[in-house]
């Protein structure tokens, strides 16, 4: 029977290949998105549709971002705006990690981000009144959801959101989505640096954030993986590394000896892999052992953290 089964299979593999059957049994297919190289691979009948469509509804909602952040931009405070389902999603995740972090995850850190990425291009430090006025425009409790008609304000002028720290998660929850929608059960939906979904059980690299190579293989089934470092994107000055993950407290990219953070949350968690980048970003800014008590474990699992010495 056994024997028959296989037979069976390679005849069809044969007559599959033999007809230049359109749908490859294994797919793939990479493109730069949100800053990062994004690969989905997808082994099963409908392995280009489950790709193809997923980079088509990523993309959907990069616009979608841009859009609804743009009008956000230029709203008065204290007036909502209505934004598309998806953003709504992030930020309602985003703002409930922010208050279980005590704040480290805050997507109200866009002021601080341009003042720093400001600084980057004048390759100079921002003044104490720099920072201080910046203060004022970051925090969580800035930032109202209203659900019934999924409308989004903030109540000081010039707050600004950045989704940077949940977006790629969300989008590889999105991807997952169609690829299990189009049956299929050996995939990889890989956000480049940011997080990684596998269906199926794959091993995966973290990279060294210092040096080259790897630092670990984890190995990840039915998970997300996401990783947080200081190493993606710093620029220095006076010799000290200056980064884009910050302590919305005092709007300075954190400086805490970790140089990168790994964390893996389990496929039956609701939006694992939006989960998993929040997380890894809040364990970054708040240290292994605030993070341990303010996070229950059963949410995630710290897989990687590389910290420095003190030179
Ligand atoms: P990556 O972009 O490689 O996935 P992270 O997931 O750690 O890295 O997200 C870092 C990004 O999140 C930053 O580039 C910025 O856009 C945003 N960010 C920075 N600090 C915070 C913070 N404290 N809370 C939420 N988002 C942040
Ligand atoms: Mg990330």
């Amino acid at each position: 029977m056994k024997k028959f089964l296989s037979t069976a299979l390679l005849v069809m593999m044969v007559l599959m290949v033999g007809c230049g059957r359109s749908e490859p049994i294994r797919y793939e297919r990479s493109e730069k998105i949100m800053g990062t190289v994004v690969t989905l691979k997808a082994t099963g009948d409908e392995s280009q549709a489950a790709v193809d469509e997923s980079f088509d509804r990523v993309n959907a909602l990069v616009d979608e971002i841009m859009n609804d952040m743009k009008r956000l931009e230029a709203a008065d405070a204290g007036e909502y705006v209505s934004v598309g389902d998806d953003v709504f999603t992030m930020l309602e995740l985003s703002q409930r990690y922010a208050e279980r972090t005590d704040g480290a995850f805050d997507v109200t850190v866009g002021a601080a981000l341009d003042m720093w990425r400001a600084a980057r291009q004048n390759k100079t430090l921002p003044t104490d009144d720099e920072l201080e006025s910046v203060k004022g425009l970051v925090g969580y409790e800035h930032l109202h959801l209203r659900a019934s008609d999924n409308s989004v304000m903030v109540d000081v002028k010039g707050v600004k959101i950045n989704l940077g720290g949940v977006a790629k998660g969300y989008a590889a929850d999105l991807a997952h989505e169609i690829f299990i929608e189009h049956g299929i059960a050996d995939g990889l939906i890989d956000f480049g640096t940011s997080t990684i979904y596998a269906i199926g059980k794959k091993r995966i690299g973290i990279k060294n954030p210092r040096g080259t190579g790897m630092t670990d293989v984890v190995e990840l089934r039915d998970g997300a993986l996401s990783t947080s470092g200081d190493y993606e994107r710093y620029f220095e000055i006076d010799g000290k590394r200056y980064h884009h993950i910050i302590e919305p407290k005092t709007c300075m990219p954190i400086d805490n000896g970790i140089a990168s953070v790994s964390v893996v949350v389990d496929g039956d968690v609701e939006y694992c892999a939006t989960v998993a980048d929040i997380l890894s970003t809040s364990v970054f800014v708040l240290g292994v052992e605030r993070a341990a008590a303010l996070l229950p474990q059963t949410d995630y699992k710290l897989v990687n953290v590389v910290e420095l010495n003190d030179d």
